[in-house]
């Protein structure tokens, strides 16, 4: 039977994003989230503030959430996952639990998951040394006001960041750049200064990547007014020593080898795809690029469309993303599931 709903699978910003356009456009919806909450990662993780504005990040999830939750024609199922598709564009059936949903289109917005930093290719020492955390972990310090080291909760003297880890690596096959860590590490210095002002914080970077706006908002503020230092380097590993952490690697600006005593290591990971982003471009067989991202065919004027017709995605299930990339995508998919739908009624 043909139908004009549409079918969102993923309930992060993305997800919301083209769940809410997709109603507020007339079209009913149904948004299958497989955790027992709506948000995504930046609930699921706690973040702190979001770039480039500092704003609590569940002060702007909560602001999308209620636009999705207050509006009638969106069915939200929580704790759910879809596990069947049959039927083609236009006419799709949807196995979500043990129901039947008929869809005109579906809209993958599954996002990502944080590069393992205790994977076996890393010398950081993330499973082995408390002080070593990640992005994330921090994050969950910060919006506590409590950034101590996990060790004997201390504040730390001295804290740096290393930059692409898990991204711009051929060993481990994560050619690409994760696009938001360096802003996002930018930011959490930021964050650390002003909890802790009492604690020199440091940046090893290959290159600094702020896109766009972020080198005003987020990289030259993080140097002039908060006083963070960045230090062009590559870190090779990161070792115990009398109670600290030993960090070892190259000062590519003199060409020499480097090693510095910190308090508090944090690893700027990469994004991967998540696991669900894998199991549903699987389940919809849609094409999917060689790191397991789904491939947006119609690239770089359309970024939305699959390989499947009445398939579309958005979000970080299509790369690395940050939060307008996800807003501006989520949107074009929404238009994209309408549309698509309502030529093919017109054209017969
Ligand atoms: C540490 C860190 C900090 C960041 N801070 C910022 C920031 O300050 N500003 C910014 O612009 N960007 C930031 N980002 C990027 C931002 O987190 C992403 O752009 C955004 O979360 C991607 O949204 P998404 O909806 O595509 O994916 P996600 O947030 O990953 O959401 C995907 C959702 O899909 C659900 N899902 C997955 N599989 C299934 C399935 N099979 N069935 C049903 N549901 C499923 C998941 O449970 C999840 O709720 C940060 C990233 C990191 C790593
Ligand atoms: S955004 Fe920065 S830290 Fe992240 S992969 Fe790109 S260059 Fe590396």
């Amino acid at each position: 039977m043909v139908t004009n709903s549409v079918v969102v699978i993923g309930g992060g910003p993305a997800g919301l994003e083209a769940a809410a356009s997709v109603a507020e456009l007339g079209t009913s919806v149904v948004l299958v989230e497989r955790r027992g909450f709506l948000g995504g990662t930046p609930i699921a993780e706690n973040y702190a503030n979001l770039t480039p504005h500092m704003e609590s990040a569940e002060v702007a999830m909560g602001r999308l959430i209620e636009r999705v939750t207050s509006n009638p024609l969106i069915d939200v199922r929580l704790e759910a996952e879809v596990s069947a598709c049959r039927g083609a564009a236009g006419a799709f059936t949807i196995t979500v639990g043990d129901q039947q949903i008929d869809a005109g289109s579906v809209i993958l917005a599954t996002g990502f998951q944080h590069f393992d930093p205790g994977a076996e290719t890393q010398m950081y020492g993330y499973y082995e040394h408390p002080d070593v955390i990640a992005l994330q972990d921090l994050e969950a310090m910060l919006k506590t006001h409590d950034v101590v080291r996990p060790s004997n909760g201390e504040p730390p003297k001295r804290l740096c960041f290393v930059q692409c880890v898990g991204s711009r690596d051929r060993q481990i096959g994560n050619e690409y750049c994760s696009k938001v860590c360096c802003g996002v590490a930018s930011k959490e210095a930021i964050e650390v200064r002003q909890l802790l002002p009492d604690c020199k914080v440091f940046i090893f970077y290959i290159d600094m990547r702020m896109y766009g706006y972020w080198e005003n908002q987020i990289y030259w503020p993080a140097q002039e007014q908060h006083h963070v230092q960045y230090i062009k380097g590559i870190i090779t590993e990161v070792l115990a020593k009398d109670g600290r952490l030993l960090v070892r690697g190259e000062d590519t600006t003199m060409g020499r080898p480097m090693e510095v005593l910190m308090d508090m290591v944090v690893l700027s990971v990469g994004m991967e795809p998540s696991a669900g982003t894998r199991s549903m471009a699987q389940l919809f067989g849609v094409q999917q690029n060689k790191y397991g991202f789904i491939d947006s065919v119609r690239a770089p004027l359309d970024t939305v469309t699959t390989s499947v017709p009445g398939i579309y995605s958005c979000g970080a299930a299509l790369g690395p993303a940050d939060l307008e990339d996800c807003a501006s995508s989520a949107a074009a998919a929404a238009v994209k599931s309408i549309t698509s739908q309502r030529l093919r009624v017109s054209a017969g």
